[in-house]
């Protein structure tokens, strides 16, 4: 059985939809698994009037996708309760303090609390400033979760950065970046532990050049208001495409453990090879969908809360690289984009003819797939397919629940309870990564753009396969 861990998690936007569609259904699995059972409570807090009875109710309806005894989920559900609450209102803190102090009691958990940040950024520091100063922080562990998008730039994530430290320490503040929750993205350190040679051929020796795909099939959808403010540079790049080149390209810590990953990968960040303004245009392109082939999808420009003549990009491609022993002059290239064929996240390592001499055969290429198939498979000389599907992760606490359908924030919720900070993003990575996006926003943001530039359910603008092609490399996905 997992171990019961203790907690009052006090979840700012319960009303909302992250809080809905992810974080119950996975506080419901660690329910189910045993790791929380009777010491934990959840508060909802958010602007509306609601009763603790019809909080419960939709908490119970978000968890429709599980065939489960009503019985279980309403016990589940008997551990939430509602505060309503305006963010920039103390009397709220109070309240709410007194509250979870009422918990602590009733359900004796020890102290600990999860602050969670499901509301919009804007609200992150008044928070976090209301927390402290209204004595919220107890004697417990008290460990601050932070949603996407941590900043817009490097001085605003600096500005959220400083507003937070004044509440919390680095050490209790988790970033989440859920791609670090993902099966596959966890197992890739274990996969290079486990096979020496694999980790051996991981250098500019061995590896012609690394490419890394979050595609989506997908366009803005309901989301154009918040998606003009951002685009795929800031909302994909900076963040996901970076933590998972982090942990592909980080070199093996001696110890697996959270410190020495992220001293590795801050070493990592801290190498990008600088990026000039003149640069960025031969390294990165961008690109805005139009309607598909047969002229039914919208436009991005025709989609709800979105400008006739947004310039925002809803795809883009780059060259990476980094300064350091290990991966000097080998490209890492990335894109990400919307209204692309399918969905697919993956990462293609594609080797050189030097791997011969080691017996492997020239110009392998082993691609990770991370979503939403989970596995890896071997391309050699494009003849010779092998694919190995895995069952990757198990939790050895309880292998039948935490078996193939564990999602990312289940994980990643495990983590914060247990403390294990290695899967969430520590502020000297994110300022290293955004002062490097900086670079390209700001040329960008000098020059229009000739959007729409590619057709719905296509790969993108032809310049992202350019930008390949001047290398004498191609996209393995394409
Ligand atoms: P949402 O709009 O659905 O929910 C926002 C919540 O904040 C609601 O509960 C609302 O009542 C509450 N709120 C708004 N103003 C308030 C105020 N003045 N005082 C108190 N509460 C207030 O948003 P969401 O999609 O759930 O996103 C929440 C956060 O999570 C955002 O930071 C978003 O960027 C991030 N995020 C969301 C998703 C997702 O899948 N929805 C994915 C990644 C990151």
């Amino acid at each position: 059985m997992a171990t019961e861990k203790s907690a009052v998690f006090i979840i700012f936007g319960g009303s909302g939809d992250l809080a809905h569609r992810k974080l119950y259904p996975a506080l419901y699995r660690l329910f189910k698994a045993g790791m929380l059972k009777d010491h934990f409570a959840v508060i909802g807090t958010a602007r509306r009037p609601w009763s603790n009875e019809y909080f419960r109710q939709t908490v119970i309806t978000s968890l429709e996708d599980f065939d489960d005894d009503k019985r279980m989920m309403e016990n589940f559900a008997m551990h939430f309760y509602y505060q309503s609450h305006d963010v920039n209102d103390s009397d709220h803190y109070i309240a709410l303090k007194q509250l979870a102090s009422k918990l602590d009691d009733r359900f004796d958990t020890e102290h600990n609390r999860v602050y969670y940040m499901a509301i919009a950024p804007r609200f992150f520091g008044t928070v976090a400033a209301h927390i402290k100063s209204e004595g919220l922080k107890t004697d417990g562990y008290n460990r601050l979760v932070i949603e996407k998008p941590f900043g817009r730039d490097l001085n605003s994530a600096c500005d959220l950065n400083d507003a937070l430290s004044k509440a919390f320490t680095e050490e209790e503040i988790y970033r989440i970046d859920h791609y670090l929750g993902k099966k596959m993205v966890q197992e890739i350190p274990n996969l290079r532990k486990k096979n020496p040679k694999f980790d051996e051929i991981l250098n500019n020796k061995y590896v012609s050049n690394i490419q890394v795909t979050l595609g989506e099939s997908l366009g803005v959808e309901d989301r154009g208001g918040y998606y003009e403010t951002a685009g795929a540079l800031r909302d994909m790049v900076q963040n996901h495409i970076m933590q998972i080149l982090g942990v592909v390209a980080m070199d093996e810590p001696d110890v697996m453990d959270a410190k020495s990953i992220h001293d590795i990968k801050e070493k990592l960040f801290a190498s990008l090879k600088d990026l000039t303004p003149d640069e960025v245009s031969k390294k990165f392109v961008r690109g805005q969908y139009d309607t598909d082939e047969m002229g039914k999808l919208n436009p991005y420009r025709k989609e709800d809360k979105v400008e006739e003549d947004s310039n925002i990009e809803t795809f883009a491609a780059g060259k990476i690289e980094f300064d350091n022993e290990r991966w000097s002059n080998v490209p890492f290239y990335v894109r990400s984009g919307k209204r692309m064929p399918k969905k697919s996240s993956r990462i293609d390592i594609v080797f050189n003819e030097k791997v011969a001499d080691l017996g492997i055969r020239a110009n392998t290429i082993v691609t990770l797939f991370i979503e939403p198939d989970e596995g890896s498979s071997i391309l050699i000389n494009g003849i010779d397919y092998r694919e190995v599907k895995q069952n990757l992760i198990k939790y050895p606490e309880d292998p039948e629940i935490f078996d193939n359908a564990r999602e990312a924030y289940e994980s990643l919720i495990i983590d914060i309870l247990a403390g294990d900070k290695a899967n969430f993003t520590l502020w000297e990575e994110l300022k290293s990564t955004w002062k490097y996006i900086d670079v390209i926003r700001k040329q960008w943001d000098e020059e229009s753009p000739k959007f729409p530039n590619y057709l719905s359910n296509t790969m993108g603008p032809d310049t992202a396969d350019t930008l390949l092609e001047k290398d004498g490399n191609s996209w393995i996905w394409n």
